[in-house]
């Protein structure tokens, strides 16, 4: 799944991948703390059902909080 979130604060968009693995969700973001390892405020939103940020979308975004609930 693709997503494409817009940041309020500094209106830069980044994009945001979600894929299932065998060892479970795993969510990328390209924005600078997600290319550090650091879990971002866009994924956390995504996670949480908060679609306001975002600006593109190829999958409903509640699919994510679903992926995530069946992961540890
Ligand atoms: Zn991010």
């Amino acid at each position: 799944m693709n997503f494409v979130v817009r940041s309020k604060s500094s209106g830069n968009e980044y994009n945001v991948q979600v894929y299932s693995t065998d060892d479970g969700p795993v969510i990328t973001c390209d924005c600078p703390a997600g290319e550090n390892g650091q879990y971002c405020k866009h994924r956390f939103a995504l996670i949480s059902g908060d679609e306001r940020e975002v600006v593109e979308a190829d999958a409903q975004v509640r699919e994510i909080a679903a992926l995530v609930a069946g992961s540890r």
